[in-house]
């Protein structure tokens, strides 16, 4: 290995390498489109392909790619090798700019969600030359967003970009408004803490749940889970330390700043942290980094589960997305600032997003609802589905006051001073701890932390920048036409304070009593995706997006379609898993245990007419009866997902398989484990829980 400085970025393409390869008007040209979105100019397109192949050839690639997020939630790619066919039976190696700004795959197979139906099948990827393109695998993959003849997004990266446009504008308004003259652009940037799971690979190949769907869906529960607390920030194993150690340098060398890495709470749970950056490379980067752990898990005979609940009565895996604004000149928007005015200005920016959490907790909920997260969202380890924002009692404290009109007054702390007189002054850190709450203020950013471990940040980011843009749309409207700027701030934040502090909860988010107080506040609790969902299309919904230039309204139809579809699809697979592992191994394994013991008692009572058999006749009977009430709900089950009715829609479907498929699986899942408890060890068929938990 060699030095990490050396090693970080050798498989990207970035601003370093461009300039060295790259003629200087062509680099000028370049950074001018990545910086502020200018187009490409053709020709330059072509030099810019050619340094790039060299480059990529040099480092021994000999394919390229269009690496692109449908919304089948992983990214797609197809390969193409630079080989173009010359005299001589001869090849040369040929990548032509044309080729590296736009490809044609055929669309047809990705979910599209009606807007196939509308629209021509065919798709196109265009060159994101915001995020750098890198090799992985002998391949030159080019960071694309994938879009229909019509120009309808297809997948995450298109409205993730529009999103970051619309928020840039909005807050460059506010920004002009406060009098700031240097910023010329703003951005959003997030930091993706991910969750995963490590367990030995023989052992999960052993499981067809985990194979089929990624979460064991039977397994009695071992004697020892995560009670001890034992594994937080515990001594990280040997193997799992080998792993991590190549999981860095892997991802170092694609140019992702990997940084924190630990044990978690559950037993093989582990979390990774890169350093933030820009929204959009961060998503393309949180996509592969989820890859590279996979892949580097089979390395080390490990499977990298990255389930958002892959075993029951330990944590599930999330992935907390700490979001901030910041100005192109390195400003944090989210940082209390030095000068008056600019806490001022953080203020309003806090009182955006306030208001814009509140009005649309709906479009948070949604964005991290998937079949895998409903089964942690509300379980007493992740934030419940109710979405509600910490400030911190010191902020809370601050806007009180505004509310109320009154002085702020802290002993002992460094105060800072706003410009705003009628704005009170707060302590320089303000920031308590809070562990429970899905959208908390850290000090100088927000960390959403609902999502579960699998989901693509993209949306939750696509929801953030759009709602916030919003907000900040609606209150740069106010400003602008203010006769007196300070008194309408002043009034704008008191208003909001006013209107929206319900959204705001500084205590213990998992407490039933929480969910009690949210009820009176009329904040939303949306339990499941097929709870959420509906919301997605709404009339206001609509009208945001399109506000917003996020969103269509067909494209929001899709994508509502497409999620539904995937929680059913998801579901629908469960089952069939289900079915399968009862009549296939459950069931075997217990009726041998069962013939075993039947066997035994008799070859006793051979042996001696009045031996005691009640051991052998406690364990047949019930075993006998449980195996029965098992295969009778197998079979429910098996038909539950043969419906015979038609559905009206697909939320219909979705909410079928909610309360009735999801409920039996439950069903036939509290028998069968329960089974597994009483069947000898070497008779049942899979690793247990006991196996699996502790296997690395
Ligand atoms: P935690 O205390 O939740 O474990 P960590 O320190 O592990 O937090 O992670 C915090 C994450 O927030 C890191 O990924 C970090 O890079 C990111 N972060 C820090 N500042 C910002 C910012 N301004 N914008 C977005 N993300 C940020
Ligand atoms: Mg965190």
């Amino acid at each position: 290995m060699g030095k990490v400085p050396e090693m970080f970025g050798s498989m990207v393409f970035n601003d370093s390498v461009m300039k060295e390869k790259l003629p200087k008007e062509t680099y000028k040209a370049l950074k001018k489109t990545r910086e502020e979105g200018k187009p490409l100019d053709p020709s330059v397109a072509n030099v810019v392909a050619n340094a790039m192949k060299e480059w990529a050839i040099e480092k021994g690639a000999t394919h390229f790619t269009h690496w692109f997020q449908p919304m089948t939630g992983i990214t797609a790619e197809k390969h193409d090798s630079f080989i173009y066919p010359v005299e001589n039976d001869r090849v040369i190696m040929e990548f032509s700019g044309k080729e590296l700004i736009k490809g044609e795959p055929d669309a047809s197979s990705f979910p599209s969600g009606g807007l196939r139906a509308t629209f021509e099948a065919r798709g196109y990827t265009a060159w994101d030359p915001t995020s750098n393109a890198f090799i992985k695998d002998g391949t030159l993959c080019i960071p694309t967003a994938f879009c229909s003849y019509g120009g309808e997004a297809l997948d995450k990266k298109t409205p993730l970009l529009r999103s970051m446009n619309a928020i840039n504008k909005q807050a460059m308004r506010i920004l002009r408004l406060f009098g700031n003259t240097d910023a010329n652009r703003v951005i959003t940037t997030v930091g993706s803490e991910q969750e995963y799971f490590l367990i030995d690979k023989a052992m999960y190949e052993k499981r067809k749940d985990l194979i089929y769907t990624g979460r064991t869906l039977f397994g009695a529960k071992p004697p020892k889970g995560q009670e001890l607390e034992d594994h937080y920030f515990g001594v990280i194993k040997p193997r799992v330390s080998a792993y991590m150690k190549e999981l860095d340098e892997e991802l170092w060398k694609l140019g992702i700043l990997a940084k924190t890495k630990h044990n978690e709470v559950a037993p093989s749970q582990h979390e990774l942290a890169p350093i933030f950056t820009t929204a959009n490379v961060a998503t393309d980067q949180n996509q592969l980094t989820m890859e590279i752990m996979k892949k580097v898990a089979t390395k080390h005979n490990l499977t990298c589960l990255l389930h958002e609940k892959p075993f029951a009565g330990v944590n599930g895996s999330g992935k907390h997305n700490n979001w901030s604004i910041s100005t192109d000149t390195g400003v944090n928007l989210l940082e209390p600032g030095d000068s008056p005015r600019e806490n001022a200005q953080f203020l309003l920016f806090l009182a955006a997003i306030i208001k814009a959490v509140d009005e649309h907790q709906d479009l948070l909920r949604i964005s991290v609802a998937s079949a895998g997260n409903d089964h942690r969202l509300g379980a007493n380890e992740a934030p419940p589905a109710i979405v509600s924002i910490f400030i911190g009692d010191e902020l809370m404290g601050v806007l009180k006051s505004i509310e109320d009109g009154t002085a702020y007054k802290q002993k002992d702390k460094a105060f800072m001073k706003i410009g705003v007189d009628v704005l009170p002054t707060f302590p320089k850190d303000s920031t308590d701890r809070n562990r429970t709450s899905p959208f908390a203020f850290t000090g100088n950013k927000f960390e959403f932390r609902m999502l579960g471990s699998t989901v693509s940040i993209a949306c939750p980011n696509i929801m953030l920048n759009t709602i916030i843009a919003d907000a900040l749309c609606d209150f740069a409207d106010e400003l602008e036409k203010a006769e007196d700027f300070n008194s309408t701030l002043t009034e704008l934040i008191r208003k909001t304070v006013k209107e929206h502090k319900r959204i705001i909860f500084n205590g213990n988010n998992y407490s039933d009593e929480w969910v009690e107080e949210a009820k009176r506040r009329g904040l939303l609790n949306l339990r499941s995706t097929a709870d959420a969902l509906p919301y997605y299309i709404s009339d206001a919904n609509v009208k945001l997006f399109e506000k917003q230039g996020v969103f269509s309204k067909t494209e929001i139809h899709s994508r509502y379609e497409i999620q539904l579809e995937n929680y059913c699809k998801q579901i629908h697979i469960e089952a069939l898993t289900m079915v399968d592992m009862v009549k296939k191994d459950i069931l075997p394994a217990a009726c041998s245990y069962m013939k075993d013991i039947s066997k035994e008692a008799i070859n006793k009572k051979q042996l001696c007419a009045d031996i005691c058999c009640e051991l052998e006749e406690t364990l047949l009977k019930k075993l006998s009866t449980l195996s029965a009430e098992l295969y009778k709900k197998t079979v429910v089950l098996k038909s539950s997902v043969e419906p015979e009715k038609e559905f009206k829609d697909v939320l219909e479907q979705a909410q079928y398989y909610r309360n009735t498929v999801f409920a039996r699986m439950e069903d036939a899942r509290a028998i069968a484990d329960e089974i597994e408890s009483l069947v000898g060890r070497k008779y049942w068929p899979y690793p247990t829980y006991g196996d699996l938990l502790f296997s690395v």
